[in-house]
């Protein structure tokens, strides 16, 4: 059965309330995302396995503990991206794979555009790496794509989800913990994310607001 974790740390609070913010613009927008995930991450890997070690300082030996468990990190594109780095940098050993879908517009499902993903055998743990859990349409195929892949252990994280997403997500792959700083009310009738934060992709790479957001220009930084 897969848990849903919503962090209620003050520092994610705090910057998911600015980063909803219609005037963030890109810069810091992009710190935030990064800021965001380093929190979360460090929730989400608080169960990461460890083997004991023994180094030696320049004084003396030291008994201590060294990760075991190879982790990839796998961002849905394009916005997952933005969430790669910061735990890239926590855990520079992760392989990182990519999966790219796209919602067709007739039959609205995901369709997979990409996938270049590490061997499933050589990974204990794969983070799955999208900011917005809206229908769950995108990571119930992704998760769909990684376990055909053959990985077994999946971790979701996310910024902001709406309940629609989450129990989808549950309801197709109940043993994927979903990891988020904020749970929302709803969807709108364009399947974005109430009060959400706009189109997270857009707002990340500082590409045009779609006509479905209300979102004013962000401020430009020079
Ligand atoms: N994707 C986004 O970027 N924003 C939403 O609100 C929903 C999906």
């Amino acid at each position: 059965m897969n848990q849903v974790y919503e962090s209620h740390h003050p520092l994610v609070q705090h910057k998911v309330t600015v980063l909803r913010q219609a005037d963030t613009g890109v810069r810091r927008f992009q710190e935030l995302v990064k800021e965001l995930t380093m929190l979360l991450a460090y929730e989400a890997l608080a169960d990461l396995a460890l083997v004991d070690a023994s180094v030696t300082t320049p004084l003396d030996e030291a008994e201590g503990h060294l990760l075991t468990e190879r982790v990839a990190l796998v961002p849905i594109l394009r916005a997952g991206l933005g969430m790669v780095d910061p735990i890239w940098d926590l855990i520079p050993h992760a392989q990182v794979g990519h999966i790219g879908l796209y919602r067709d517009e007739d039959t609205l499902q995901p369709v997979q555009y990409y996938s270049k993903l590490p061997s499933a055998s050589q990974v204990d743990l794969c983070l799955l790496l999208d900011p917005m859990l809206a229908t769950g349409g995108s990571a119930v195929a992704a998760c769909n794509i990684l376990k055909r892949w053959g990985i077994r252990r999946v971790k979701y994280i996310g910024l902001i989800a709406a309940p629609e997403g989450i129990a989808r997500l549950h309801g197709a792959h109940p043993d994927v913990d979903i990891h988020i700083a904020a749970a929302d009310c709803c969807l709108n009738d364009k399947g974005y994310i109430v009060p959400g934060l706009g189109d997270a992709g857009d707002r990340l790479f500082g590409t045009r607001m779609r006509e479905a957001s209300r979102i004013p220009e962000p401020k430009e930084e020079v």
